[in-house]
Parts: C-alpha cells; sequence; structure tokens
C-alpha cells in the first residue's frame, strides 16, 4: 500500500496548518508518528485515500458518521438546505421540528437549545447549573473528555479530595481550581469529593456510558447513586451524551440505564455529520437562558438550516426498525472474531463493547477506570493500528478510542475486517 500522496499533503499540511491537523486526535503521534492518511471520498462504510486506497472505516469521524458516509436520505436534506439557504439568521420551522424530535426521544429533555459543537453544549450547561445553583465548583471524572474549553481541561489532583490543575497550558489555576475530578465507577472517591466541597458544587459532570477512554459502562447502581448524592448536596447533574446519544438506542444512555440528568448535552450524531451542538433539560433550569433568564448563550450559526436538515433526516434514519439490533448483532460477531483470533496467536486483549461500539485493549484483563486504560499497552496498540491501516481497516489512531459501525456495515465487511484482525495479530506474535 502506497501513501505517496498523503505524504504531500502532509508536508504542505505542516506548512499551512498548525501540527499539518485541525483538530490534534488526527495527528499519528499516538501510534508512532508519520503522515495521517488523507481521505478524498466516502461511501457507506467505506471511504477512499488520496493515493486511492480503499478502508473499511471504523473511525465514523469519531462518532457521528452512525449512518455511513454519503448516506442517500441524509445527502438530500443537505443538498435541498444548499439550494434553499444555508443560513437565515432567523427562526426556522427545522428548529421547532427538531427539537420535538429530540424532546420525544429523550424525554428528560423539557426545552433544547441547539448550538454548533458538543463543546458549546457543555459549557454551556455548566454555565446554566452555575446561574441555576448560584454555586461554581463542578465534579467529573478522571479520563473522560467534554471537550476544549477551560473548565474541562483540568487534571486530577492527588485525590478526591483535593482541586484539580490544568491539563492545557493557557487554562488559568483559578479555573481549575473549581473543578474536581474522581475516578470513574469509584462511589466511594465521589462521595469523599461531596463530603468535602458538596455544598460549592453546581454540577456534576458524567459521560454516562464512557466513550473517550475505550467504552467504558458504569457499575450496577453507579449512575443512580451519583444522581441521588448529587441532589442531595443541591447540586444539578448534567450528562455529557455528546457521544452516547442514539448511538447504542434510539435515545440516549439515560434511558437504557433508568436515570434522569437534568440536564444533557448532545453533537456528533444529531447533526447527521454536519457541525451540531445541542442541550436541554429541566423546564426551570433551562429557563436561566437569556432571552428567559440571566444565563447568556448565543450563536449566529446555531440551529443552522443544513444541520437541522441534516440531523432530522439521521434521526429519521435511525429510527426505522431493527436499526440498533443490527449494530449489536455485527458488533457481537466482531467482538467474538477478534477474542477468537486473539486466542489462536497468544495476544492478550480486553474487548469492552455496547451494541456497534468497542475497544480492543491490550494487555490488560479489564477497564472500568481511566487509570485502567491508561495501563493498557499502547505500543501493541500502535503496531495493531499500523498493520491494520495497511489491511485497509481505519481505526481512531489512539488505544483510548472506541471502533464505531455504522448501519451501513455488512457482514461481508465484518468477516473480512476479522481477516485482516487475524493477520495482524499473526504478525505481531512473531
Ligand atoms: N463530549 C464528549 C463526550 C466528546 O466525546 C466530545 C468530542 O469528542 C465532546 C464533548 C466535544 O465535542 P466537539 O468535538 O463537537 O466539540
Amino acid at each position: 500500500m502506497k501513501f505517496t500522496n498523503s505524504e504531500k499533503l502532509h508536508q504542505e499540511a505542516l506548512q499551512h496548518i498548525v501540527g499539518g491537523v485541525n483538530s490534534p486526535s488526527r495527528a499519528y503521534k499516538a501510534v508512532g508518528g508519520g503522515s495521517p492518511v488523507y481521505m478524498e471520498r466516502g461511501q457507506g462504510a467505506y471511504f477512499w485515500d488520496v493515493d486511492d486506497n480503499k478502508y473499511i472505516d471504523y473511525l465514523a469521524a469519531y462518532g457521528p458518521i452512525i449512518t455511513g458516509h454519503a448516506h442517500p436520505h441524509i445527502a438530500k436534506a443537505i443538498a435541498h438546505a444548499a439550494t434553499t439557504g444555508v443560513l437565515y439568521g432567523t427562526p426556522t420551522r427545522l428548529e421547532n421540528e427538531f427539537a420535538q424530535m429530540l424532546k420525544e426521544a429523550i424525554p428528560s429533555l423539557e426545552k433544547v437549545r441547539f448550538n454548533n459543537s458538543g463543546t458549546e453544549a457543555v459549557m454551556t450547561t455548566i454555565r446554566v447549573a452555575r446561574a441555576y445553583t448560584g454555586r461554581t465548583k463542578i465534579i467529573k471524572f478522571a479520563g473522560c473528555y467534554h471537550g476544549h474549553f477551560d473548565a474541562v481541561l483540568v487534571e486530577a489532583g492527588s485525590g478526591p479530595s483535593t482541586l484539580g490543575t490544568p491539563d492545557s497550558a493557557g487554562v488559568p489555576t483559578s479555573t481549575a481550581s473549581d473543578v474536581i475530578t474522581v475516578p470513574f465507577n469509584d462511589i466511594g472517591a465521589f462521595k469523599v469529593a461531596l463530603d468535602k466541597w458538596g455544598d460549592e458544587v453546581a454540577a456534576v459532570l458524567v459521560e454516562p456510558i464512557v466513550g473517550n477512554f475505550g467504552i467504558v459502562e458504569p457499575f450496577k447502581g453507579f449512575l443512580q447513586e451519583v444522581n441521588e448524592l448529587t441532589h442531595r448536596a443541591g447540586a444539578l447533574v448534567i450528562y455529557d451524551e455528546v457521544i452516547t446519544a442514539f448511538r447504542f438506542t434510539y435515545g440516549s444512555a439515560q434511558q437504557i440505564y433508568g436515570v434522569e440528568p437534568d440536564m444533557t448535552a448532545m453533537g456528533k450524531i444529531i447533526g447527521g455529520g454536519l457541525p451540531i451542538g445541542a442541550y436541554g433539560g429541566r423546564k426551570d433550569i433551562m429557563e436561566q437562558v437569556a432571552p428567559l433568564g440571566p444565563a447568556y448563550q448565543a450563536g449566529t450559526m446555531s440551529g443552522n438550516p443544513a444541520s437541522m436538515a441534516a440531523g432530522i433526516a439521521c434521526l429519521e434514519v435511525l429510527k426505522e426498525e431493527g436499526v440498533y439490533e443490527e449494530l449489536d448483532r455485527l458488533g457481537k460477531r466482531l467482538e467474538e472474531g477478534i477474542h477468537e483470533k486473539a486466542r489462536e496467536h497468544g495476544i492478550h486483549i480486553t474487548v469492552n463493547r455496547l451494541c456497534g461500539a468497542l475497544t480492543v485493549y491490550f494487555g490488560v484483563d479489564q477497564i472500568t477506570n481511566y487509570a485502567e486504560a491508561d495501563a493498557s499497552d499502547g505500543e501493541a496498540f500502535a503496531k495493531f493500528f499500523q498493520l491494520m491501516l495497511r489491511e485497509g481497516i481505519n481505526l481512531a489512531p489512539s488505544k483510548y478510542e472506541a471502533w464505531f459501525l455504522t448501519t451501513e456495515h455488512k457482514d461481508s465487511d465484518i468477516e473480512n475486517t476479522i481477516d485482516a484482525v487475524e493477520r495482524s495479530f499473526a504478525e505481531m506474535a512473531k
């Protein structure tokens, strides 16, 4: 497999774009460096790079592309928006329609507001929670990514009763000191944090199913206990469902576990591949937002007709009968195949999977929190990633990311992927 044109484009990109990429996760820093592959076109479960190599895609653009590339129903909706005007700066009928669709799918959303990215959505829920409670601190869980605004680029202190420190240059220490980070699935540590800071906490920010150190489900009862303890402390529960909304079911993770947060942030899938964010929740809390309330949030592009149309079309596809059952069936077969080949070649792995999303971790027995994911073998993953790429299987270039199946993956794609896994494991075992 040749990557000549990708390499050429990357050299060019390095001259004009900082680091050659517009989001750091696209660089191949975590998988041995070199030029990332430059894609040129996508169709269904496949895309083709600038050297005309074909790949089965499990990146799905880090989650949004659940209906595959260039899905005809979504493409038609976007094309229509393109010919009728993509931005008016006025309200539109589509915003009402889409808001209603989201509310019907996720009952805890009594009121919603659209914006343009997951980062914006989460950022605003925190502002609104602070406005509602009159408190400042937030609690989040270690290793969970919530976007790139200051308050969530914070590292854990030395324990659940210590405040955070900046995880990026440019984040003020004062901002980090408003954030407490505790290990996911550790209710004891969560209680320690609440005992110490409870009456200063505005909100607890939770990925109800973690998607950012691989796919990690909450322990039984964990989310319920977090809800109960948070509310007892007078704080709000915010679910970051930027990855999870419409990923595992037509609706959100909160419905899978039967818990209701006070607010929910969304993004990715709900834009059908176009930029989007949305947040919503209890009416009395959402009414803190301008123009009704004192918490300001706005956006020139918010609720734009193209993103609304793409989002509606995407949910229409996902609402069809059997979509999630099929994702689960194919995901299960892929998981089984990977395990089978690992056993055959003596490769030590753990696979975490839910429905059509999974993560393969090397050299570990279980992953229930960030520390365990961090301890998985990054070098083995890097080798696996590079071998799979050369087999025409595109994975996210990081041991912490998930493989995402789409409605367009077929049995033959899964079997071809398992064959590629077999050859890659055989090479790794040499
Ligand atoms: N929250 C979660 C759980 C995410 O995975 C991400 C992005 O990966 C974000 C928030 C930020 O979303 P965006 O990249 O659209 O700003």
